[in-house]
């Protein structure tokens, strides 16, 4: 089998050239003074890409469960009540870590598969009583829909509770404007719209964030969890002269450098317009060759995957008949629906002529399926969306 696969599924994705050598590079120590020039970029240039001029970023060696993880333990003590604002799997799980820190979770869930929650609905929740955390999943990955954050964050800040945004399929791809609009903790990991290997979480601490850390009453439950641990190796790296606590991913690191001065230098404003670009013409795509969406409305609609219903007469067979023309596209994640959709990611290092591949790929596949759309149609509704201004 060919390893010439394109890799479209809604994280880890294609990587640039660039990021992958730093991959293979001779290995170097953790204190190396290379890699901890490289580790200190990391956290200046993560500042940049979550805008939050003002953070404390937080790189550790893990999953984007992690960061969840890292996220909530450092805010919130046993007893303090968590708002969950509830759009799919990811939502679920993140009420699961909550449950766990003995948090009291009140979940405010989406009409619909598709849609998201009503903002009314969240700020009855945040009258209810007092809340210490207000949690998004910006893009459930599971569903493709994209929660309003600015809107929730003025809510949170509007009563008192902190603002954590779960950016894993988001950071780096959507807009988020972590200190203009006022969210405290946002969390993603290296995979997806980063454009580095898995393997890396990455947390932002805004000052609210901080200070409620330091009020804590309960010590955080793990130490591989624990801020007080991080914090002091974080600023090492950033002063050039780093602590040791637990060895970090050296060559994650590496990778990460590269990929994130890619995202600098392209401007995340330049970024956000190319990916909201790109998902428009995956859309154009799917409405030319009769498909409907998981999200609801077109501006639900996330720009960094499509959650795309298979048509009558059409399974999850689907997703292997795409792979055999050379093209890796996932199926679907949310329990209520898993059967009926797939996923295509679209982010990071992705372009226009692999979005085609992608298009090309699962119109062909469609065809050997038996559904009925005329050759092409996907593509040229692409191509229209795509020409060149
Ligand atoms: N949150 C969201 C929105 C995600 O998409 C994912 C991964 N798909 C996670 C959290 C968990 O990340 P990981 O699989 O890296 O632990």
């Amino acid at each position: 089998m060919s390893e010439r696969t394109l890799l479209m599924i809604p994280g880890p994705i294609e990587l640039e050239p660039e990021v992958l050598r730093a991959l293979a590079r001779p290995q170097l120590g953790h204190m190396d003074p290379e890699l901890t020039r490289a580790f200190g970029r990391v956290l200046g240039r993560a500042r940049e890409v979550f805008l939050a001029p003002g953070g404390q970023p937080l790189v550790v060696a893990g999953s984007g469960t992690l960061a969840m993880e890292l996220a909530v333990a450092n805010v919130v003590d046993p007893g303090d009540r968590a708002v969950v604002v509830n759009t799919g799997y990811f939502s679920d799980r993140m009420a699961a870590i909550l449950e766990r820190l003995g948090a009291e979770v009140d979940q405010v869930a989406a009409p619909r598969l598709g849609e998201v929650p009503d903002l009314g609905a969240v700020e009855q929740a945040l009258r209810r009583a007092e809340t210490k955390i207000l949690t998004v999943t910006h893009v459930d990955t599971s569903t493709g829909v994209r929660t309003p954050v600015a809107a929730l964050a003025g809510l949170a800040r509007a009563h008192g509770a902190l603002m954590v945004v779960d950016g894993v399929c988001s950071v780096g791809g959507e807009e988020l404007r972590q200190d203009a609009w006022g969210v405290d903790v946002v969390l993603t990991g290296s995979q997806k719209a980063l454009g580095a290997p898995p393997g890396l979480a990455l947390v932002m601490f805004g000052p609210r964030a901080l200070a409620a850390w330091r009020g804590k009453k309960a010590k955080v439950p793990s130490l591989y969890l624990d801020l007080a641990e991080w914090l002091p190796i974080m600023e090492g790296y950033e002063r050039g002269a780093p602590p040791y606590f637990a060895t970090p991913a050296v060559n994650l690191i590496l990778a990460l450098d590269v990929s994130l001065g890619h995202l600098v230098a392209e401007e995340m404003e330049v970024r956000f317009a190319r990916h909201a670009r790109l998902a428009a013409a995956f859309r154009a795509a799917w409405r030319a060759l009769g498909l409907g969406i998981l999200p609801a409305r077109d501006e639900l609609a996330a720009n960094t995957l499509s959650a795309v219903y298979y048509p009558e007469g059409v399974d999850a067979t689907l997703v292997g008949k795409v792979r055999a023309q050379g093209v890796a596209i996932a199926g679907g994640l949310h329990p209520a629906a898993k059967a009926k959709y797939f996923r295509v990611g679209h982010m990071g290092a992705m372009r226009a002529n692999d979005a085609l591949a992608a298009i090309g790929a699962v119109e062909r596949a469609l065809a050997a399926s038996g559904h009925r759309a005329e050759p092409g149609a996907g593509l040229a509704a692409a191509q229209a969306a795509l020409a060149i201004p």
